[in-house]
């Protein structure tokens, strides 16, 4: 750790703003590589109460890093891989979806990956991780910035050389820079829960395409499974009950409610900061891209950020380098996170209400796809295989 001038406090490379799941990983690859950072994360403790975990799907090149971050081996051993899929509509199979070995999904509730990492910070040398701690400003001094944040009634000052915005998707770091957050198209409600897996498939993804709209399932670890549906509007009581309904009406599929946890609706929505970096700040994960749940990609595109965001500070570092060090990766980001944005609507079209000729062509496509020799690119369609 440097000073920042002559009594000042101590310098570091770089501040994380933002304890999710991406500040996290940030944090383990800034710490494999020796670098001075700290995480600020506003909340006191994880929450699982107040925050059901959100994703579950781990895609390859999510999985590449939470190995680059340490916990590779542990996600692996923890979590359930999702071998292959099904597509249906009116209980006729339209066709199967084949993951490439290299290209398997891994699901693993977001709340245990965060946990894993957050274990992994407590034992390094160079990072810490202090919860409690809002940041409020930023200020950029020429050589350095300040960050400024309160602890409680405490106010502090935190010297850098960067700052990166893991803020989420309300990023006050975001508006701090002056981004735009620009809508990008998909757009749509959802209820979701999990509880007991009685398919009889728990290493398959079933996809009922209905004509009332998608309903999705995916297992979990524990012989648990998700199940996701596309509703117009949010039913008034939004209770487990209120989505096996929905469910059973749709596909003649029932679950035990009895082990349901957490149902939850969620609108799915899509976004793109414009521009991801300014001067020494650069934004990463959802406070950098909303990406629609759908097709599940949002966690890992952020992960992947991460990935080239530790390179990026590196360099910088090494090089002593002043400002606007993240041009390229402004510009490689924004051009992955359209690609998902675009992958995600085309996730969320596929799984919209549908009659007629627009439901017999959609399941016209997807039974093509679901040829034998097509199947890995159907399987590719709903996967993430890229960084
Ligand atoms: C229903 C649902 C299902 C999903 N499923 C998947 C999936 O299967 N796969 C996938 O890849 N993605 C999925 N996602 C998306 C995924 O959950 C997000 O992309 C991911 O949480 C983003 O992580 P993050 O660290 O960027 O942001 P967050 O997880 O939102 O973390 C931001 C952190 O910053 C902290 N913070 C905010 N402001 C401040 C401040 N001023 N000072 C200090 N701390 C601050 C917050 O407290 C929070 O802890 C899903 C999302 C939803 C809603």
């Amino acid at each position: 750790m440097s000073e920042a001038g002559s009594g000042a406090r101590p310098m570091h490379d770089v501040v994380v703003v933002g304890g999710g799941a991406v500040g996290l990983l940030l944090g383990c690859l800034l710490a494999r590589r020796g670098l001075d950072a700290v995480v600020l994360e506003r909340r006191h403790a994880p929450d699982p109460a107040a925050t059901p975990s959100r994703a579950i799907g781990i895609h390859p090149p999510g999985l590449r890093a939470l190995a680059a971050a340490g916990v590779g081996d542990e996600v692996r051993r923890r979590a359930v891989v999702i071998r292959d899929g099904r597509v249906t509509c009116d209980g006729r199979t339209l066709g199967r979806l084949r993951f490439p070995r290299s290209g398997m999904v891994h699901s693993l509730p977001q709340l245990e990956v965060e946990a894993l990492l957050e274990e992994r910070i407590d034992g390094a040398r160079t990072v810490s991780l202090r919860r409690g701690v809002e940041v409020t400003g930023v200020t950029d001094r020429g050589t350095h910035l300040v960050v400024h944040a309160v602890d409680g009634d405490a106010k502090l000052d935190v010297p850098a050389r960067y700052a990166v915005g893991a803020d989420g998707v309300r990023s006050g770091i975001r508006s701090l820079i002056g981004a735009d957050w620009r809508p990008r198209r998909g757009r749509a409600s959802y209820v979701m829960c999990d509880t007991r897996d009685d398919t009889g498939a728990p290493e398959t993804a079933l996809l009922h395409f209905e004509p009332a709209g998608v309903v999705e399932s995916f297992p979990m670890p524990g012989g648990r499974r998700r199940w996701v549906a596309r509703v117009r509007r949010e039913p008034a009581e939004l209770d487990a009950a209120a989505i096996a309904t929905v469910v059973e009406s749709r596909t003649g599929s029932s679950f035990d409610t009895d082990a349901a946890t957490s149902p939850t609706a969620f609108v799915a929505a899509q976004h793109v900061a414009h521009p991801m970096s300014s001067g020494r700040v650069a934004l990463v994960g959802d406070a950098a891209h909303e990406i629609s749940p759908i097709g599940g990609q949002g966690m890992n595109l952020g992960w992947s950020d991460a990935v080239h965001l530790d390179r990026e500070l590196a360099a910088a570092l090494a090089a002593a380098a002043p400002i606007d060090v993240f041009a390229a990766y402004d510009r490689s980001r924004r051009a992955a996170a359209l690609r998902a944005t675009r992958q995600a609507a085309f996730n969320m079209r596929m799984g919209a209400p549908a009659t007629g000729v627009r439901l017999r062509t959609r399941n016209a496509a997807v039974r093509v796809l679901g040829l034998p020799g097509l199947r890995g690119v159907l399987g590719r369609a709903f996967t993430m295989q890229w960084l």
